[in-house]
């Protein structure tokens, strides 16, 4: 992993239209070929579709400290973005900070992030999380993977958010969106998120080797929006996507 940053579009099209991109890549040069009946769908040419799609890749998660994103990157499971940007709105004008979060009241707590679900128990595992960072990390944020999944209630998914989109490193986050689209795209097979991120790691390693390496973060970033707007779950909008002389699963995904 390195420490190259994260989430700058590749020469962005102002003004772009969902679907006006296909044929040419996001720097204006000339399109790839589609992709044989069946093939993975080409990585760095879905990396650079994506970047003209979504010019600003970014978590759409409200924070403005490592702290906040940890915590709200915390908060989000089995929820919507919407949610926890209204807790976290209160949440950390009340506790800003690991120091004042660790002191804070635990019913106290929960009454703010209850419209995130499950707030007994997020309640306990964020101030538990605030005082972890407190006492071996002296409140900051680290930034190196082994030491954010040791924190209490933070797994590899939640480490790879920070470590890309705070601290600029190379991270693909894979949720259920990015596994959703490696599935699709014929990137993975897999189900579970670490083998689907190793097969994508390998894939953008293997690909184009003599090249400049594929953001990893900015296209984590890129396929959650694409899922959410395009390839959603149950609707994949073929017709209108993108990526859809590239992807093997184009009109058979539904
Ligand atoms: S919307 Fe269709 S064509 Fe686009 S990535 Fe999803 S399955 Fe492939």
């Amino acid at each position: 992993m390195t420490g190259r940053t994260a989430g700058r579009a590749a020469g962005p099209t102002p003004g772009a239209t969902p679907g006006a991109t296909v044929g040419r890549t996001a720097r204006g040069g000339p399109a790839p070929a589609p992709s044989p009946q069946g093939a993975p769908a080409p990585l760095r040419a879905v990396a650079e579709r994506l970047a003209v799609e979504h010019p600003e890749a970014r978590t759409v998660l409200v924070h403005t400290s490592a702290f906040e994103l940890l915590v709200a990157t915390a908060l989000s499971a089995q929820t919507t973005d919407v949610r926890v940007n209204a807790a976290t709105a209160v949440l950390f004008e009340r506790w800003p900070d690991a120091a004042a979060l660790a002191a804070a009241d635990p019913a106290a707590v929960e009454d703010v992030i209850r419209p995130v679900g499950m707030a007994p128990t997020k309640s306990r595992r964020i101030i538990a999380l605030a005082a972890a960072l407190l006492e071996h990390h002296g409140g900051e944020v680290p930034s190196e993977q082994s030491a954010l999944e040791a924190l209490p209630g933070v797994g590899r998914k939640t480490a790879l958010v920070v470590r890309g989109v705070w601290f600029g490193q190379d991270a693909l986050a894979v949720d259920t969106h990015v596994g959703r689209l490696a599935r699709r795209l014929g990137w993975s097979a897999a189900t579970d998120p670490a083998r689907i991120e190793a097969d994508v790691v390998a894939l953008a390693e293997t690909e184009t080797p003599a090249r400049p390496p594929v953001d990893l973060t900015a296209l984590s970033l890129r396929l959650i929006l694409h899922g959410r707007a395009t390839c959603t779950a149950r609707r994949p909008a073929c017709g209108r996507c993108a990526l859809a002389d590239l992807c093997p699963s184009a009109g058979e995904a539904a």
